[in-house]
Order: structure tokens, then C-alpha cells, then sequence
């Protein structure tokens, strides 16, 4: 009988790993479970925030993948059965599985911040961290607070989902503001002391916001400076903090990250995340199921799309090796994080990692990445933009067309 795998969960790592499972062996049989009808990537929202682009063109259908010969269903995974080789849906129906591939992104830890939680942040503090509903209220709020207003972005605790994707966030608020609300100031509240690509981010402040005088744009606050947030007083938009109180007309917090639900419901975890065996990112904890993308413990890779991406087909050939009996390769992985800091300002931090068997962690190899040079002409800066800009074409191409 044909091979059957499930995947559960329709972004960059699920969706990848049913492509590519369905490229190296035609013959097995995937479904792809997924909550949401269609796919809105989170990579490149922060530009919705600025008007350079709408939520529509993040949004992308699953036909291309039901082409490859994947059954595409929309429904919720509410439990794995490692015993039996069965995962359940909140539908009611059940599918017997070879291999199970889990890619569910993160869950919030809502109870981090006092007086915030998750009704709040769907009506009036938006999060934004998935790309929806909650970008375009932000969208909005940003576009109707008064000039001279002030944007507060709380940011979260490593690990998270995407490490530059606050201080692009804050970049892209005043990209916008530098033409329509001059006098704008954007607050990062932040409770890490330090933060990724920070210098260049520092860099493109200084050049583009003012960053450093009296009159910048942007402001950093880090945890030892006050910058870690105990409480919110959602009716004020008032934040307290250990050294003073910060109050904004526009509040964004994102919030502490776990593992996405499933991935505690089906006994994934180990703390917040899901260890896994590096070589194949099969589960630590149960055979048979694999863990891809932000859920899983794949440290020193970052949680992006682009590692996800890079995860799943070293997942896909190991599903496969396995299914023929062989041990799979030595893996090798890559990642690019792209951020565009203001008009024709592009930055990137970019690693190629190997395996290291004897500890089973990932890691960098050495020369191999790197940050974009320091002080780049403005030529570079604006070719980072469109390497940004066809970075998204491509890795939704490889993903899903
Ligand atoms: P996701 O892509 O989040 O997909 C998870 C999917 O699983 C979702 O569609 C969800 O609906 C579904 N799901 C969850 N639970 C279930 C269930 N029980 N049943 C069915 N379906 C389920 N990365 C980059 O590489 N470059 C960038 O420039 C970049 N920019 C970013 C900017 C922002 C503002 C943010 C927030 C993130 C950014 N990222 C970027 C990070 C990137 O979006 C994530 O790392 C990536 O999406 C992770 O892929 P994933 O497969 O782990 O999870």
C-alpha cells in the first residue's frame, strides 16, 4: 500500500514539506490539515503597516499545492495518536498516518503582561504577529492617530518568531510617519538588552529617523534601561514598567512565544518548544512525527520562514530515506532575514549550518554568513530591497506554486 504522510498545519514548513515529499516520491500519499482556508504569510506584513503593500497580496490559496497531487483539507488537528498512528480533527474525522509532519508556528503566552490578553489584543492592542485581521487594525490605528502621536511596540523575550521583526516593524511605522505625521515617535519597549542586526538597524536609524538626537523618530529602551513591561491599562494605553510608565496612542505588543497549541496537546514539547533529532527533525518525544519550522527547538537557526523552509526538505528527504529503509544524509541548511529599514534601505543577516551529530545541535559554519557590510553604499541598500522583494516571491513559489 502506498505510504501515507499528514501534515499538519498549511505554512512555510507544511506546505513545503508536502511539496517536496510529493517531488522526491510521487507515489506517497500526503493530506495537508490546515485551520484557514487560504495562507497569509507574515513575512513582508510589516510592510502593510508603511501602505507600500495590502494584506491581499500576502494571501495565497492552496491550489497550487493540490496540483502536486496533495490532498489540501481546511480543518483543526486537536490530537496525534503516536500509539495507533491517528490524528484527530475538531471535525470529527480521523486519518491513519506512516509519517505525521507538524508545523503549527507559535502560541502566545498570554498571561505575561498584566491587564493584556487575547480579546484585547483582537479589539483594541493588536499583536500583528500573525499577518491578519490584527495588521490591518494596527494599519488603521497608525493612519488615524493624531500628528505628533506616539507608537508603543512592546517587544518579547527571545526566543520568537522572527528576531528582526519588531525593530523592521519600527522601521517601517517611521517610514511611513517621516511623510505623513513628521512629528511622530515610535517606542521600542524592549525586554532583551540586545537584538539582531542591531548595528546595522542603528545604522539606518541614524541615516533615515534621527536616531541618537534629541529628535529622533525612533527610540530603543532596552530591559536594563526600563524597557520590560509588568502591566497594561488597556482604557489609557498606559504601559508600567520597573523604572517608569510609558503611554502610547497606538500600542502594539507582541507577545512571549511558545510552540503553537497542537504541539502541547500531542505531547511535543519540552518546556515551550519541541526538541527534535537535528538529522531529520523527527520528534525527541514520540517516533514517527516530525516537527518542523517555529515550534521545534532548532537552535542556532532563528525561527523564520526561511529556516522552516530550509527544515522541511531535509525532513522530506529523511521521511523518505527512512521509507526506503535507507538512513538519511548528513543535512546542511540555510537562512537569509531580510529587512527593509526605509525607501531603498535594505539590511540582511544570512548562515549556512551543518549538523554537529555529537551534540545534536545545528550550527554555523564558519565564514559561511554573516551581516551585510557596515556602511554600504546606497547602491547595496537599495539592492537589499529587491533581494528582499524576490526573496518573498521566491520562497512563496517554492512553498506553494
Ligand atoms: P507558520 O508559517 O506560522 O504556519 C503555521 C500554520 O499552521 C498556520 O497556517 C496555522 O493556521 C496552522 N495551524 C496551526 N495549528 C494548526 C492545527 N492544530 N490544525 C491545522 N492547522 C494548524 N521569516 C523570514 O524568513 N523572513 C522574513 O522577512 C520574515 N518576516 C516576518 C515578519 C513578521 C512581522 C513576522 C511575524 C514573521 C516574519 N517571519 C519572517 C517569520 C515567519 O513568518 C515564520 O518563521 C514562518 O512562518 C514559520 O513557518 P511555520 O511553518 O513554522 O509556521
Amino acid at each position: 500500500a502506498a505510504r501515507r504522510v499528514v501534515v499538519v498545519g498549511g505554512g512555510v514548513g507544511g506546505c513545503t514539506v508536502a511539496k517536496y515529499l510529493r517531488k522526491l516520491d510521487p507515489k506517497i500519499a500526503v493530506t495537508l490539515i490546515e485551520s484557514k482556508p487560504a495562507y497569509t504569510s507574515c513575512f513582508m506584513s510589516n510592510e502593510v503597516l508603511s501602505g507600500e503593500r495590502t494584506l491581499q497580496s500576502l494571501t495565497f490559496g492552496y491550489d497550487g499545492l493540490r496540483g502536486y497531487g496533495i490532498d489540501v483539507l481546511q480543518d483543526t488537528v486537536v490530537g496525534i495518536d503516536p500509539e495507533t498512528r491517528q490524528v484527530q480533527t475538531a471535525g470529527g474525522r480521523a486519518f491513519g498516518y506512516d509519517a505525521c509532519v507538524v508545523s503549527p508556528g507559535v502560541g502566545f503566552k498570554w498571561d505575561a503582561i498584566e491587564g493584556y490578553d487575547e480579546q484585547i489584543a483582537n479589539q483594541s492592542i493588536p499583536h500583528a504577529w500573525y499577518a491578519g485581521p490584527q495588521t490591518q487594525l494596527l494599519r488603521n490605528q497608525i493612519k488615524a492617530m493624531p500628528e505628533g502621536g506616539h507608537v508603543i511596540i512592546v517587544a518579547p523575550p527571545n526566543p520568537f518568531k522572527c528576531p528582526p521583526g519588531p525593530y523592521e516593524r519600527a522601521s517601517q511605522i517611521a517610514m511611513y510617519c517621516k511623510h505623513h505625521k513628521p512629528k511622530a515617535k515610535i517606542t521600542i519597549l524592549d525586554a532583551k538588552d540586545a537584538f539582531s542586526k542591531q548595528g546595522l538597524y542603528i545604522e539606518g536609524w541614524t541615516k533615515l529617523y534621527g536616531y541618537g538626537t534629541d529628535n529622533s523618530m525612533i527610540q530603543w529602551v532596552s530591559a536594563a534601561a526600563g524597557g520590560a513591561v509588568e502591566a497594561l491599562d488597556p482604557s489609557t494605553r498606559t504601559l508600567s514598567g520597573l523604572v517608569e510608565d510609558f503611554q502610547g496612542d497606538v500600542v502594539n505588543i507582541i507577545p512571549p512565544q511558545k510552540a503553537g497549541a497542537i504541539a502541547f496537546g500531542a505531547d511535543l514539547v519540552d518546556g515551550d518548544w519541541c526538541p527534535v533529532d537535528k538529522r531529520t527533525f523527527e520528534s525527541s518525544r514520540h517516533k514517527g512525527i516530525y516537527v518542523l519550522g517555529d515550534a521545534s527547538s532548532a537552535a542556532t537557526m532563528p525561527k523564520s520562514a526561511y529556516a522552516a523552509n530550509s527544515q522541511a526538505k531535509v525532513a522530506a528527504a529523511a521521511i523518505v530515506a527512512g521509507f526506503q529503509g535507507k538512513t538519511p544524509d548528513d543535512p546542511t541548511f540555510v537562512n537569509t532575514c531580510y529587512s527593509v529599514v526605509g525607501e531603498d534601505f535594505g539590511i540582511s543577516v544570512a548562515a549556512v549550518y551543518r549538523l554537529n551529530a555529537e551534540t545534536n545541535t545545528i550550527e554555523s559554519i564558519p565564514g559561511s554568513g554573516g551581516v551585510s557590510p557596515a556602511n554600504a553604499s546606497p547602491e547595496i541598500r537599495k539592492r537589499e530591497v529587491s533581494y528582499a522583494h524576490s526573496w518573498f516571491k521566491n520562497v512563496i513559489n517554492d512553498m506553494m506554486e
